[in-house]
């Protein structure tokens, strides 16, 4: 029995099969990086904006998907591919740049669809309008970093953005028929377990379609890791993350699709929590806790 509404269901309900995602690398950077924002990026981004698994920017994007397609190919034997534009803030450019990498992402036959993460506070209109001429050729899958919905922990993390900015953003995907997906950060420092059912029970409560839930993880060369240096706070250990991972699954609507559950920290970057590396053994670990408790995605959810 599955107990919760995992990605690779999803997948394969919306395209018959398992499909594999191939990162991109666009060679964007982002408003809280180049001093429109800030300069200091949210605290917590390492310098490769989340883009450590893409191949160089300099690459053409149809040398990025053959090259991720030769990669692949030890652990799927499928065809079809999701095109990610992971690194950095990938609607931040003009839009003709963009149309130009959205299109040469989706012009092979063998991929299904296009993934892009990006920030709720950049999406102008003629960017949606490009969105949505997309999302009518291949289906767009549009992740927005909201990590929290209290503005006080967004201030610490320097995140540059009110929740109300994630809001809209959220609403206006859904009335152009783009499918969104917001990423979450359990373990903010001061964040208590209510504050984290208010920012699960605030995605709930809009027209987005899956989370990422993942542990706070503290890379080397960040501001997050110079804090933690000068002042260690509590970081979870691999049991209670699972208990906390597994609460979240049970206040989610029954319908959002759970694309993440645990970490990806790339490991030469990685300070803590180290225990996120083994993510087999995180993986079975929730597994096997949902099914001693009988947990699953929903139990919890009041419409
Ligand atoms: S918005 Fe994303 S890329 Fe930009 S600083 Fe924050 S985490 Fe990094």
């Amino acid at each position: 029995m599955e107990r919760y509404y995992s990605y690779s269901r999803f997948l394969k309900e919306r395209f018959g099969e398992k499909v594999y995602k191939i990162s991109i690398n666009g060679g964007f950077t982002c408003p809280n990086r180049d001093g429109t924002l800030s300069t200091g990026g949210c605290i917590f981004c390492s310098e490769g904006g989340s883009g450590e698994y893409s191949e160089s920017a300099l690459l053409p994007v149809s040398r990025q998907i053959a090259l991720g397609r030769e990669q692949s190919s030890r652990k799927y034997s499928g065809g079809r591919y999701i095109a990610y534009f992971q690194a950095f803030t990938n609607t931040y450019a003009p839009v003709e740049r963009l149309r130009a990498l959205y299109e040469a992402a989706i012009a092979p036959e063998e991929i299904v669809a296009v993934a892009i993460g990006t920030r709720p506070d950049c999406l102008p209109e003629e960017v949606l309008d490009l969105l949505e001429e997309i999302n009518r050729q291949k289906p767009v899958f549009l992740e927005m970093g909201l990590q929290t919905c209290h503005d006080s922990t967004a201030a610490f993390l320097n995140r540059g953005y009110e929740t109300r900015v994630f809001t809209e953003a959220a609403n206006t995907c859904a009335s152009r028929g783009i499918r969104t997906t917001a990423h979450l950060i359990l373990g903010l420092p001061g964040e208590t377990p209510d504050m984290l059912a208010e920012t699960i029970a605030y995605v709930n409560a809009l027209p987005v379609s899956g989370v990422k839930l993942s542990m706070l993880h503290i890379l080397k060369n960040t501001r997050l890791a110079d804090i933690y240096a000068q002042e260690p706070f509590p970081l979870f250990t691999l049991e209670s993350y699972v208990d906390c991972v597994i609460s979240c699954l049970e206040m989610l609507r029954p319908d959002m699709v759970v694309e993440r559950i645990t970490g990806d920290g790339p490991r030469d970057l990685l300070i803590a929590p180290t225990w996120s590396l083994h993510k087999r053994q995180v993986l079975n670990s929730i597994h096997q806790e949902m099914k001693r408790r009988n947990s699953f995605q929903g139990k919890q959810w009041k419409k």
